[in-house]
């Protein structure tokens, strides 16, 4: 069982999260084959862009929160910070170092791969999908595609990775944040959150197309313009911005743990499926 997929066409690698009977819900295992596709992406030097999409009905449901592959409490490595493992950690310090590696470190190291990535979305891309989403250069998505970050209902302010400010007006990203509700992929783009909607047939033909465009044009300078636009968004404090969210998320999830009984307000898959209908 491979939870992420991957396939070098023309010079274009489709990286594909792929555990389609749990809406490719996230977890560890899943997050670290990401990062060893991604990985191999950049070293490979016959791919000049990166693909992330999803197997099966929907992009991503998010992080696992109840498939019985839940691997949270599991030692993995780490890659993105030089926390030492969770594991037999209690306590806001397990949570802490968990998420900082699991989420928001791999998350930034991804954001900065020095290659073009798009994501390409269809169905559900909810709350720890839109992470991964954020994180890549463009978002082409088809009209079926929807999008979410309902986790205020979890006590929490907000997915780890926190970008909801600059990928959406910061007016906007309250109303996203405060009611949780899902919008589609036309709202999406109008708010400038994605590139483009187009028909779900039209899906993967336009994001290949897209990637072949950009495939002509020199490597560096596409890393380079990449590196110039990222640097713009951290001017405008987007890590600070992170850092600081991460934080008030941590006090949410240890204030959760001493009031509730657990981290997330007692909120499972089922009830956060049935609360977002
Ligand atoms: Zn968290």
């Amino acid at each position: 069982m491979s939870e992420v997929l991957y396939e070098v066409r023309d010079s274009v690698a489709w990286v594909t999260l792929h555990r389609p009977e749990y809406r490719n819900a996230q977890n560890i295992v899943m997050l670290m084959k990401l990062d060893d596709a991604y990985t191999q992406a950049v070293q490979d030097d016959a791919v000049k862009v990166i693909v992330l999409c999803g197997s099966g009905k929907h992009f991503s449901a998010g992080h696992d929160i109840g498939t019985p592959g839940r691997d949270i409490d599991k030692a993995f490595e780490r890659r993105a910070t030089t926390w030492y493992s969770h594991e037999d950690r209690e306590g806001a310090e397990a949570m802490f170092v968990r998420e900082s590696e699991a989420y928001l470190g791999l998350c930034k190291r991804w954001r900065n791969l020095p290659k073009p990535t798009i994501a390409m979305v269809h169905g559900a891309c909810i709350a720890g999908a839109l992470m991964l989403t954020w994180a890549c250069d463009l978002i082409i998505a088809s009209d079926d595609a929807f999008f979410a970050d309902p986790v205020v209902r979890m006590g929490i302010p907000g997915v780890e990775f926190f970008m909801h400010p600059y990928v959406m007006s910061p007016r906007k990203a309250k109303e996203f944040l405060f009611l949780g509700d899902r919008i589609d992929a036309t709202e999406a783009h109008r708010i400038g959150m994605i590139n483009r909607v187009v028909p779900r047939a039209e899906l993967a033909s336009t994001v290949a197309d897209i990637a072949a465009r950009i495939s002509e044009k020199p490597r560096f300078a596409l890393a380079l313009t990449k590196k110039a636009i990222n640097f713009a968004e951290d001017r405008m404090g987007v890590n600070e911005t992170m850092d600081h969210a991460f934080a008030l998320h941590h006090l949410a999830h240890a204030h959760s743990a001493m009031t509730q009984s657990d981290h997330i307000g007692g909120q499972d898959a089922k009830a956060m499926k049935k609360a977002m209908k």
